[in-house]
């Protein structure tokens, strides 16, 4: 019997680990729509943060399709260790600037660097684990939450995994549910609200602590206050950690204070600057950030409240 179960505990390793890596590709594959054209050079080389993180976009277009170009002659910097937020009307490439980073596609023209490092020429594995994101639509998997968070790094211990739960503002939730974190999220995670589910992509992301991080309109499934307190636990990492990130959001209230605000329109960058720049300059953002609030005073004496749903 002891002999036999030498061999007997290997298989299993070989069994968890190979499941595992049936669920990261899982996950690449289906809900991040990877495409497979993509390759990675054979000299390449894995990213060097030498400058903190600077990300930069050079006269990058793209379009999926030919006929359709999505981004155009873009440039733009995002400083090392510095909060920034992108802005513009739906549709005009925000998500794909993203995507493009992480290699899911290449541009057609142009180059994106990361450190002075053409991205092409990083080797694909070290620069998809340099950057963490919080999607807008989280994939969770049929498991336990502990599980789900413990997927940004498998490593970490059960007090790692609470106390990246406690800053997300999950901790308490989950301490509520009968099974704890022992609780099965569901199928994508159908058991659980919307809110709950960005807060556990945003436990995930602090765990995993990546140098790089993108937050793609991840909190907008929350009430103002819960919002409100979430942000304020991730800038204090943030800025605890002088990470470089960048927040994609519709809320301006969500981001007016970042180092640097980018407004795109019609995949150019026609803007940028400070909140108190881009008012005083009177173009796009300052009209956007009227608009919203004449909304939100609206929203405040009427019934409905936007951007709490
Ligand atoms: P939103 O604010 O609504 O999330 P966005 O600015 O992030 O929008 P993107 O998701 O970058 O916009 O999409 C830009 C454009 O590209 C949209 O018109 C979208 O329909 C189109 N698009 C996105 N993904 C694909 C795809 N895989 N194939 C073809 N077109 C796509």
């Amino acid at each position: 019997v002891f002999q036999l179960s030498v061999p007997l505990n290997f298989l299993g390793t070989v069994y968890r680990e190979l499941r595992q890596s049936l669920l990261d590709m899982e996950t690449l594959f289906n809900l991040q729509k990877v495409n497979v054209a993509i390759k990675e050079k054979e000299d390449a080389k894995p990213l060097e943060l030498t400058s903190g993180g600077e990300i930069r976009f050079e006269n990058v277009a793209f379009g999926y399709r030919p006929d359709r170009p999505i981004l155009r002659d873009l440039n733009l910097t995002i400083p090392a260790g510095k909060k920034v937020a992108i802005v513009g009307p739906s549709g005009c490439g925000k998500s794909t600037i993203l995507r493009l980073l992480f290699r899911f596609y290449d541009p057609q023209a142009g180059r994106i660097l990361i450190d002075n490092q053409d991205i092409r020429d990083i080797k694909l594995e070290s620069l998809r684990k340099a950057i963490g994101v919080v999607p807008q639509d989280t994939p969770l998997f049929n498991n336990s939450i502990e599980h789900n968070i413990q997927y940004g790094n498998m490593e970490a211990t059960k007090e790692e995994v609470q106390a990246a739960a406690k800053r997300a503002r999950i901790h308490e939730i989950v301490e509520g549910f009968p099974d704890r974190y022992g609780t099965m999220v569901g199928e994508r995670g159908m058991m659980i609200s919307g809110g709950e589910k960005q807060r556990l992509a945003v436990a995930r992301v602090i765990l995993k602590d990546p140098p790089l991080l993108f937050f793609d309109e991840a909190t907008s499934a929350l009430d103002t206050h819960t919002e409100q307190s979430l942000l304020a636990n991730i800038n204090s990492i943030l800025r605890e950690k002088a990470r470089t990130s960048v927040f994609i959001a519709h809320r301006l209230r969500t981001i007016y204070d970042s180092d640097l605000i980018i407004v795109l329109r019609d995949g150019k960058m026609v803007e940028s600057g400070t909140h108190e720049r881009l008012i005083d300059s009177g173009g796009v953002y300052s009209e956007l950030w009227s608009a919203q609030e004449t909304l939100m005073v609206e929203g405040e004496n009427g019934g409905g409240r936007p951007g709490e749903d």
